[in-house]
């Protein structure tokens, strides 16, 4: 018998606490954040979130050049791709008065929709922007919770949405919750569930089938 998901997330919660998350002074810079850090590590992000700097604005990256926001970007890898995909949103982003505020009133599955439409947002990024930007409660099924919730023994389903909807119906609705889950399930697999696990102290050692393969 598996324990449910709220007592992973109450396990990592009272061992990490309080995250805190995104990493970013305004949800506009998270935005771009979330893109940059397709393919990288956040360190690389920070390179080019500190070239960005004085464009970190919706009017600043719209009339950017795309060559220009490359080479700003370079640090992040794949600078060409990510200065268009950047672009792509920012068009998106235009088509809503770069409000964030009347975003949030959208519909969220037709908002979600909307996102996944725009060319180089899949549904990591996608969900990412939805929960941190445009406060919608979603799991994020990142590299780190499939290898999470693998090796602690869980069959969870291949399909990006599949796993996320198991791990939702079983959750309350809550901003903070999915907030917070996301956060810890990075934190844990940079701690402990590492490529290479360190076991001893992780606070998931009693309920783990330490399926390594
Ligand atoms: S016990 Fe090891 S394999 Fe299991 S979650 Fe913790 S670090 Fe990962």
């Amino acid at each position: 018998m598996k324990h449910d998901y709220q007592y992973i997330y109450n396990k990592l919660y009272e061992h990490y606490g309080p995250q805190g998350w995104w990493p970013a002074e305004t949800p506009f810079e998270m935005m771009m954040g979330s893109i940059l850090v397709q393919n990288t590590s956040w360190r690389n992000v920070d390179k080019a979130l500190i070239n960005l700097r004085p464009f970190l604005h919706p009017e600043g990256i719209a009339q950017l050049p795309i060559e220009d926001l490359a080479q700003l970007i370079r640090p992040s890898g794949f600078f060409n791709i990510k200065a268009k995909r950047i672009k792509s949103y920012m068009a998106w982003f235009k088509t809503l008065e770069y409000d964030i505020d009347l975003i949030k009133k959208i519909d969220k599955h037709l908002l979600r929709n909307e996102l996944l439409s725009i060319k180089g947002i899949g549904r990591e990024t996608g969900d990412v922007i939805l929960l941190y930007a445009f406060d919608t409660p979603i799991f994020i099924v990142d590299a780190y919770a499939r290898r999470i919730f693998y090796r602690l023994g869980y069959d969870m389903p291949e399909s990006y949405d599949a796993f996320r909807k198991q791990i939702e119906k079983e959750l309350p609705r809550d901003l903070v919750l999915y907030n917070e889950f996301h956060a810890l399930v990075v934190e844990h697999a940079k701690e402990h569930c590492k490529a290479k696990p360190i076991c001893e102290g992780c606070p998931l050692l009693g309920i783990c089938d330490c399926r390594l393969d």
